[in-house]
């Protein structure tokens, strides 16, 4: 009989190229625990995270390889994911949250709020650790998006007075809207925002989280600023609706990015355009029209769907409320070219090098 070896398993596996990341999956470091009794071979592919969008993909080529090796009779292969990150930094206000995401807009009404909300939910769905931050000071809607009835609880820790996150649908929420008295209207000054952002990033419970998205206010103003100035952003997530002139507010908020990036102490990646309400009545394409002219990826088209827009009344987000919906479909494609996104700049930013060359 022939004998197979760790070495001719992990030859084998060299053939298998992580397309985000144009390394093959032994160079990545992904390959990992390989057990092997007679025929029989068993091991591990780590990914850089659980909503990786070609996890099926390189599962099936690495099993196809693996199989080809003379004397192999079967193949088992187990998926895991650990989402790489700046945890390792100590960074002062999170310290255990991987990678923070923003959410943004050049103007309001665009969806912003209902795109993070289902890309939370679908992150935590793929089995991620969630964490969603509503610091949408013009109108923090994401309690009632997410279903959430309570306040939070205050709870004395060694390190001060924390607010612990409520837990919605698999993710942990906290909102600005919880510091405020739902009867009292509040003119919020620039050094007023800034302080409540970083009572919300850094009074609060959050634990280990591999993804906190946050929802800012539309446009690029103190919230913005604050975020980009205190925790190392691992990147901005735009929405937009399909119109050309959606997509020159857009192109202005990204000029605001790069200003605010000057302000902190890197640069701010923006990781792509979603288009929300696509196919409505205001059309389709300006999202990709937009992206191609910013160069950057389009990362989603969300559609124009009733249903979506009912289900955020009802607190219970699209992703979950009609989980086979076009609209569902593409929160999760989106969630997955995010979280695709996000590995590939961190991968980049470890090795000093862009991927794409
Ligand atoms: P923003 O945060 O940009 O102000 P919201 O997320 O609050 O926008 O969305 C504005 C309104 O549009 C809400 O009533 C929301 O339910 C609705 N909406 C958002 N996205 C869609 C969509 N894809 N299809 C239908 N309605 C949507």
């Amino acid at each position: 009989m022939v004998e197979v070896t760790a070495d001719q398993v992990l030859a084998a596996l060299k053939s298998v190229q992580d397309p985000d990341l144009h390394r093959d999956i032994v160079t990545l470091g992904f390959v990992q625990n390989i057990r092997i009794c007679e025929g029989a071979v068993a091991f591990s592919i780590q990914l850089t995270t659980p909503a990786c969008p070609v996890k099926d993909l390189l599962k099936a080529q690495a099993h196809q390889a693996v199989s080809e090796i003379a004397g192999v009779t079967s193949v088992q292969i187990e998926m895991t994911a650990q989402v790489r990150g700046r945890a390792a930094s100590g960074e002062a206000l999170v310290p255990q949250v991987r990678h923070i995401i923003a959410v943004a807009s050049g103007k309001g009404g665009v969806g912003k709020s209902t795109v993070s909300v289902n890309l939370a939910v679908a992150l935590a769905q793929s089995g991620a650790a969630v964490g969603l931050l509503d610091a949408d000071i013009y109108g923090p809607s994401l309690p009632t998006m997410m279903g959430a009835h309570d306040k939070p609880l205050i709870k004395e820790t060694p390190t001060g007075v924390k607010m612990v996150p409520l837990t919605c649908h698999g993710v942990l929420l906290i909102s600005l809207g919880f510091l405020l008295s739902p009867d009292k209207a509040v003119v919020w000054r620039g050094p007023m925002v800034a302080s409540a952002v970083r009572q919300l990033l850094g009074d609060v419970t959050w634990g280990a989280l591999d993804y906190l998205i946050v929802d800012l206010p539309p446009g690029t103003g103190d919230a913005s600023l604050t975020l980009a100035q205190q925790v190392p952003l691992s990147g901005v997530v735009l929405v937009m609706t399909p119109q050309k002139l959606a997509g020159e507010i857009a192109s202005k908020a990204v000029a605001m990015f790069d200003v605010l990036s000057e302000s902190g102490d890197r640069k701010i990646p923006i990781l792509g355009v979603v288009e929300n309400m696509s196919g409505g009545v205001f059309g389709h394409g300006g999202g990709q029209v937009a992206a191609t002219s910013m160069n950057m990826p389009l990362l989603g088209t969300i559609p124009m769907d009733s249903s979506v827009c009912a289900a955020g009344d009802d607190g219970v987000p699209a992703m979950l409320a009609s989980p086979a919906s076009e609209a569902a479909q593409a929160f999760r494609a989106l969630a997955a070219a995010v979280a695709a996104r996000v590995s590939v700049l961190t991968y980049e930013s470890e090795q000093g090098v862009p991927t794409s060359t």
